[in-house]
């Protein structure tokens, strides 16, 4: 069994998950890395180099086999190089009873009087929160330490914002054990499924796949991992298992636990068992009136930024809006510059384009989805202002389209993200490829092409994007006010607890 630094990220990215790792030992390939995932390469790898173009004297080890490396590393650290480019350490070990290598090669070695420090260079801004990078540099000095015999003078991080981050070096080698009986158990470890969790994992459609087969109780609307756990441990495995066993007042009294402690279910147990039905049944719920205010028009609004780890600014580079209804408008988009003023120019064509549909509507809905565009208009207001008071208007007539859908009817669907929802309700995007990390990446390919054709194209591929998502909205609006006709075959609320 062979150990290295990167199965810390196979254990913590994009989630924490033990059958990740276990699934890559078995040697289960995992889906090829997303647009997204490669742009976060890349930009690390730039990152990276253009770190060490910043020292001089450099020597480079990162070509020739383990052992090569291995002899290499020691000898540079011998002859007292100044600073040593990917140095490689192994070590053989037994860990839980198995025969483990253990490989570390860390970004670079650098000497401060008679001694050595490691240093990795990370995009990442909070390195805090990343539980792989430090795990990761606690190997490396580990391994540095077996190697030489004494400890490495520190151990640093250089992050995504050129900032040197000291990491505690800390004891690897239970966490190491851990990973090794973990790798070499006959089954794999039990993992619930999870909408977000499992979003960005190379094992998405195989697990997915699997809880699909057997109806997992994971699948349903506000089992967490806890409870999923918890529910296992008593062999309720599937949605049906607890439709069978459990009624409002069982569940609600059912303990899971949190933490260090448990926690009853409480008053999540309706909605739990309601969203169990809806997805025996593959039918709606109907769970109270669908409260759309009666307007002849609306405008579908949608915002795609970057998040705080890729951007300082949090920047919002495409500020969409369209109206629907009686009075239909063309696509609107507010996109932000690539220049220096870009991020308040694009705010301020957004306003614009706000203005111009309130003055020809009045208080017309903002209809959106979520509380992203709220927040983030909010923000926006404190960065650059608001004199003429446009986005206190917008945001006096915003208008969340989803918690209406939630209180109004309970879908056959794992999640109400929009993606999933316009999908049940028979919305097709003009697009193969989108969503929000892939529009991501395309922009970040925009703003780093000098080629302004290219830019142009990835653009355009973005905006209809951004497009398909209003079209999307409004067709869930629209098929939300037929719900609320009775234009739609549903269980009533009632029905369900006498349903079997
Ligand atoms: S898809 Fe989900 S459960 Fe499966 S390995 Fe990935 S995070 Fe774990």
């Amino acid at each position: 069994m062979q150990l290295s630094g990167t199965d810390f990220y196979r254990a913590y990215r994009p989630s924490e998950c033990n059958k990740r790792i276990y699934l890559h030992h078995k040697g289960i390939k995992a889906a090829d890395p997303g647009p997204y995932e490669e742009v976060i390469r890349r930009l690390g790898d730039r990152h990276e180099r253009k770190y060490l173009a910043t020292f001089q004297g450099v020597v480079d080890l990162t070509r020739g086999t383990n052992d090569e490396r291995q002899v290499a590393t020691l000898e540079a650290i011998r002859v007292g190089t100044a600073v040593i480019y990917q140095p490689m350490f192994t070590a053989t070990l037994e860990l839980g009873g198995q025969a483990c290598n253990v490989v570390g090669i860390p970004d670079l070695l650098i000497r401060e009087g008679e001694e050595y420090l490691i240093r990795d260079v990370k995009m990442t801004r909070r390195i805090a929160e990343h539980p792989e990078i430090l795990w990761q540099l606690r190997l490396y000095g580990w391994l540095f330490e077996r190697a030489i015999q004494r400890p490495p003078l520190r151990l640093e991080v250089f992050n995504g914002r050129s900032e040197l981050i000291a990491i505690e070096p800390e004891p690897v080698e239970d966490t190491l054990t851990r990973l090794a009986v973990l790798i070499a158990d006959a089954d794999a470890p039990f993992e619930p499924v999870g909408w977000s969790r499992c979003g960005g994992c190379g094992y998405n459609e195989r697990c997915w796949g699997e809880a699909k087969a057997r109806n997992d109780v994971a699948m349903v609307l506000n089992v967490d991992k806890g409870l999923a756990r918890a529910l296992r441990s008593i062999n309720v495995v599937s949605y049906d298992d607890l439709l069978v066993k459990f009624d409002e007042a069982k569940l609600s009294a059912f303990e899971k636990p949190r933490g260090n402690k448990t926690q009853k279910v409480g008053k999540a147990a309706k909605d739990i068992l309601l969203s169990a039905r809806a997805l025996q049944t593959k039918l709606p719920i109907r769970l109270g009136p669908v409260v759309i205010p009666a307007k002849p028009n609306f405008v579908m609004f949608d915002l795609e930024g970057l998040p705080p780890h890729l951007d300082d600014l949090e920047k919002i580079y495409l500020w969409g809006m369209q109206v629907y209804g009686e009075r239909p408008s063309e696509f609107m988009a507010a996109t932000a510059g690539f220049g220096e003023n870009g991020d308040k120019d694009g705010w301020d064509k957004f306003l614009a384009c706000a203005e111009k549909v309130m003055a020809e509507h009045g208080a017309i809905p903002f209809v959106h989805w979520s509380h992203y565009e709220k927040t983030k208009i909010n923000l926006y207001i404190r960065r650059h202002g608001d004199p003429n008071g446009i986005a206190a208007s917008v945001l006096d007539n915003l208008f969340d389209l989803l918690p209406v859908a939630q209180a109004a009817v309970m879908l056959p669907l794992p999640s109400y993200s929009l993606k999933v929802v316009e999908e049940y309700v028979g919305f097709q995007r003009s697009q193969d490829e989108y969503g929000g990390a892939w529009s991501m990446a395309q922009y970040i390919e925009a703003t780093e092409t000098e080629d302004e054709d290219a830019r142009q194209k990835v653009m355009d591929t973005i905006l209809k994007y951004n497009e398909d998502d209003l079209a999307a909205t409004w067709a869930v609006l629209d098929w939300l006010r037929k719900f609320g006709r009775g234009e739609v075959g549903s269980l009533l609320q009632r029905d369900w607890v006498a349903f079997d």
